[in-house]
């Protein structure tokens, strides 16, 4: 039998950055949030939505503050959900994209909470759509992998070389958390993939400061370390970048966030 509800939470993916990339239901489940986690990656854009009398709790690690624990997160949501708050966990992105999401669902629904979750715009997406490129193209990509260059142990991280391997056959590869370890991901790539291949970087996509590089894999860890691109930034690996790279072509600016409500 399943435990009686103890309230709700919603966990609610606040896109990329820019408050515009929000959806209809994020905005509606922020306004209506009496409690809110909020995560560093979110904008602070978004957070114009939240109600003035609502709780705000930052429990990101930046800001020279060290990194809520998790345990603790997850204890918050439940004891203030079970009090009758609405309680919104605000996630960068997507909330089920590299984003503890599941673990955090799975731990409340274990405690009889109700969860619900919103998409958001995944940073990945946001990051090749800013620079004009599609991740599949029926000339130049059939899929695309979407991986984390940060796993939780070194059991866990990928091995880049078979990675490389399954670009190869067509694949758009958007490496989330890859920047910190570059040079491990890039001598990985290069065992099955060729120096050629074109790269971009894009650090805050959708953001005002939003900056990107373009690159090979060959000069991939150089460039980032030329350009000073560092976290959060997306890496995406692929021939999708072919035209982009040849042509120089004009990029679209992130939009100014003066015409957000
Ligand atoms: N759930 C998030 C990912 C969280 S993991 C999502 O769906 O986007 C954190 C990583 O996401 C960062 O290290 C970075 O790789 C990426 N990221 C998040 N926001 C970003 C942004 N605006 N621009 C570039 N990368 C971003």
């Amino acid at each position: 039998m399943s435990p009686t509800p103890q309230g709700q939470v919603t966990l609610v993916g606040a896109g990329p950055g820019d408050p515009e990339l929000l959806t209809v239901k994020a905005i509606r489940a922020i306004r209506a949030a009496t409690v809110l986690l909020v995560d560093d990656l979110v904008g602070n854009g978004v957070l114009r939505y939240a109600r003035r009398s609502a709780r705000i709790v930052h429990v990101g690690k930046r800001g020279g503050c060290a990194s809520t624990p998790q345990a603790f997160i997850e204890k918050l949501m439940a004891a203030e959900a079970s009090k009758g708050e609405r309680v919104v966990r605000l996630k960068g992105g997507d909330p089920f994209v590299f984003g503890r999401g599941g673990e955090e669902a799975e731990h409340l629904r274990a405690q009889g909470i109700v969860v619900e979750v919103v998409n958001g715009i995944t940073s990945g997406l946001a990051a090749a759509t800013a620079l004009g490129v599609p991740l599949t193209h029926r000339d130049h990509a059939h899929g695309v992998l979407m991986v984390t260059g940060h796993a939780r142990g070194e059991d866990a991280a990928l091995h880049w070389p078979t990675l490389a391997a399954a670009a190869a056959q067509g694949l758009t590869l958007v490496v989330y958390m890859g920047v910190a370890r570059i040079d491990t991901l890039q001598a990985g790539l290069l065992e099955a993939l060729p120096g050629s291949t074109p790269v971009a970087i894009v650090q805050h996509a959708s953001l005002p400061q939003q900056r990107h590089a373009l690159a090979t894999l060959a000069t991939l860890a150089e460039t980032v370390a030329r350009e000073g691109l560092g976290s959060p930034a997306i890496i995406v690996v692929g021939d999708v970048l072919r035209g982009l790279c040849h042509a120089g072509a004009e990029l679209a600016q992130p939009m100014k966030h003066d015409r957000a409500a």
